[in-house]
């Protein structure tokens, strides 16, 4: 009945935390979004971002309603019939792969994509084409957090669930402005202290942000100098004998050598890297040692590193040496950034990743994965992670990309190499629901898909919680879920390719693709795999692995999935970051996240709310370095890198501290021009996780003079 008001339960867009919302629908249209007071992980609260959903649900010009195709000589887009585009794009896949071999073929995938979508995109990577040449833009958010979770404790599983905010005695946040990127888990967090008088909360984040603000100890460390100061906190816990013996004894090895790699990182040392005051370093090291539960939250000041794998092995170390692990409000807890990163992690959609948390780099766990897809093999050259896709671009080494739900022309770092790439790419193929992306502008074929609240399918968030989503209102235009897009054209791909594969792709609904990908968790550490759409919909969201029931907390037993059972202290030394200051480049910049916006903006831009709290980019400086370099506030500014320059308004920012400037993530280049503020940063990687440098390069800054 189009005049009846509907309620659809479904799960918020945003951010890893996965809050519960209902959805008031009547016909088309959304009429309000309002928290879901039986969701475990929110409880009916929702952050300013997640309230104001209804605003941005569009069906106008602001969305990509039909597909397009570009015109190779006169690059004039035209409208063409869904089913044309759908086998123009399996043409061009097919030609690509016959011509130059399944390699030539990449995928750049997005964490808002829903479980099943990834689910479909990875058969058909691997199974159908035969290239790893998968990855996503969960290579800029977590990866360093799963490398480092995989190296030390054996498995990609965040060990906590929220409900240990509740049960922490001390709370140690690093490289996280948590009362921004997650808003309810903040709030959670401050009505646990006000329980709980007693509790202490540490931050390490360079800015005096608002989470740094609600700190007892705010550690204010150098951009680069974490692993610094995790091992001069060692250090302290080594000498002043605040150990767990037994539990390093009983369920740990390898911690010899890494007390011989800390004992130089005495907090008087190590304060020249990190720029923490040594008192506040053996303060900080007591607080977390000899509290009864210590919880750390942490997220993409840890990741977005060229050492981001080494800092979250650091603060894993101090869990690990403390036997701060698997009991009520203890443990390390990466906070996903994405709604579901957790999903594609899953189901195996990385480079670096199989279904089930496999190693593509495993016979074993390709044989596995190729019996239950029911093919013959699987491919074993090694995949091409998110940035180094963008070399092999330039390099012809792939040819065609299909680029899902995310906006790379301006997320990803050295913005200048990045549109170039996309620019000398044979075929780009771009499938997005918002009309504003900019990468749209660098695509040959436009497929129009839907969005939330259109699409129905799961989501994972942060503490290994698997959600219903569900579609409260029908796609505008041609506008069709991401996994229906890759069914037909997969299907076409089969058809032209290896036709006994197109059985490959029989899925009826979401759910058939959920049962299927259940299937592959079977006997992995997050086994889910009696799950089913019909018990979810009894048991609601749970927490995997999933046995009977959901699993609140790992590792409660002191035993790990590493094949020896103990969990491992890595022998890891300090690296500065991949650029460092001079006299050209003398300024540290970092970048973040504002409140009221989500990455590019192509959803909150749609927000009159939203775009009220910070309607235009600004470099923030330090007012005494405003004062070196002669800016006045709100002054146009020129910030130049050694990649490429920007000219935006320069802000005093006091939070910050002297030498260090801000930048939000959020701008491109229609409000800077040419790629946006990363333009700047750079595309160093860590070297296990792969993960981009986003978090730090240098800078110069000058006031600018129109000529
Ligand atoms: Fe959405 Fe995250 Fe806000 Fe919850 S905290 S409402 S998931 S943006």
């Amino acid at each position: 009945m189009p005049d009846e008001i509907r309620v659809t339960r479904s799960i918020c867009c945003y951010c890893g935390t996965g809050c519960g919302v209902r959805v008031r629908s009547k016909g088309e249209q959304v009429i309000s979004v309002e928290g879901d007071p039986d969701h475990p992980s929110n409880m009916g609260r929702l952050c300013s971002k997640g309230s104001a959903l209804a605003e941005t649900v569009r069906r106008d010009t602001s969305r990509v309603l039909r597909a397009r195709v570009r015109d190779r000589v006169t690059g004039a887009y035209r409208e063409l019939a869904l089913s044309d585009a759908f086998d123009l794009a399996a043409e061009t896949i097919v030609d690509t792969v016959r011509e130059h071999g399944p390699d030539a073929m990449g995928f750049y995938l997005s964490g808002q994509l829903l479980t099943e979508d990834y689910a479909i995109f990875n058969k058909m990577a691997r199974a159908l084409i035969g290239t790893n040449n998968i990855d996503t833009n969960s290579r800029l958010c977590m990866s360093s957090a799963v490398a480092g979770y995989k190296m030390t404790l054996g498995a990609d599983a965040p060990p906590a669930s929220y409900e240990d905010i509740e049960l922490a005695d001390t709370v140690l946040i690093a490289g996280s402005n948590m009362a921004y990127a997650h808003p309810v888990l903040f709030q959670r967090l401050m009505r646990a202290r006000q329980a709980r008088p007693h509790m202490k909360i540490i931050v390490i984040d360079p800015r005096n942000t608002d989470t740094a603000q609600a700190a007892d100890l705010h550690l204010a460390v150098t951009p680069g100098g974490d692993v610094a100061l995790f091992h001069a906190m060692l250090n302290v816990m080594v000498w002043e004998g605040l150990l767990d013996q037994d539990y390093i004894a009983q369920s740990t090895d390898g911690f010899a050598a890494l007390k011989e790699r800390i004992r130089e990182f005495t907090p008087a040392a190590a304060q020249d890297v990190c720029g923490i005051a040594a008192d506040d370093i053996v303060t900080a090291a007591r607080w977390f040692a000899q509290s009864p539960a210590t919880l750390s939250l942490y997220t993409m000041g840890l990741n977005q590193s060229s050492s981001g794998t080494a800092k979250n092995m650091a603060l894993i170390h101090l869990h690990l040496a403390t036997g701060q692990l698997g009991r009520p409000g203890s443990g390390p807890f990466s906070l996903t950034g994405q709604p579901n990163a957790m999903g594609g992690r899953e189901a195996g959609a990385m480079a670096t990743l199989l279904p089930g948390h496999r190693d593509p780099a495993s016979a074993v766990h390709r044989n596995e994965v190729a019996a239950l897809w029911g093919v013959d093999c699987l491919p074993d050259a090694p995949g091409v992670p998110a940035i180094a896709m963008f070399d092999a671009l330039l390099d012809k080494r792939i040819r065609v990309l299909w680029i899902a739900a995310t906006n790379p022309a301006q997320s990803l770092p050295d913005q200048n190499r990045v549109r170039k790439a996309l620019q000398q790419a044979d075929f780009v193929i771009v499938q997005e629901a918002f009309a504003d992306a900019e990468t749209l502008a660098f695509a040959d074929l436009i497929l129009p898909a839907a969005t939330w609240p259109e699409k129905s399918g799961t989501m994972t968030n942060s503490e290994r919680r698997i959600s219903r989503v569900r579609a409260a209102v029908p796609a505008p235009g041609e506008a069709l879920s991401d996994w229906k897009i890759v069914q037909q054209v997969a299907r076409r791909v089969a058809q032209k390719w290896a036709p006994h594969k197109a059985a490959l792709f029989e899925y009826q609904a979401e759910a058939d693709i959920f049962a299927e990908h259940a299937r592959l968790t079977a006997g992995r550490d997050l086994d889910y795999s009696t799950l089913d759409y019909p018990l979810l919909e009894k048991t609601g969201p749970v927490q995997w692995p999933y046995r009977n029931e959901g699993t609140v907390r790992l590792y409660s037993e002191g035993r790990f999935p590493t094949g020896n059972g103990r969990a491992h202290f890595i022998d890891v030394g300090f690296n500065a970051p991949a650029e460092t200051i001079s006299a050209h480049f003398p300024l540290r910049l970092t970048t973040g996240r504002l409140r009221d916006h989500w990455h590019t903006m192509t959803r909150t831009g749609l927000s009159a709310t939203l775009i009220r709290h910070v309607e235009e980019p600004a470099i923030y400086l330090h007012p005494s370095d405003m004062a070196r370099y002669r800016l006045a506030d709100q002054a146009l500014t020129r910030v130049k890198s050694r990649r490429g320059q920007i000219v935006l308004p320069v802000q005093a920012d006091d939070s910050l501290t002297p030498g260090c400037a801000f930048l939000p993530m959020h701008w491109g280049s229609r409000a800077m021009g040419g790629g946006g503020i990363n333009v700047l940063t750079h595309g160093a990687t860590d070297p296990y996780s792969f993960q981009p440098e986003l978090k730090h390069c240098v800078i110069a800054v000058n006031a600018f003079r129109p000529q």
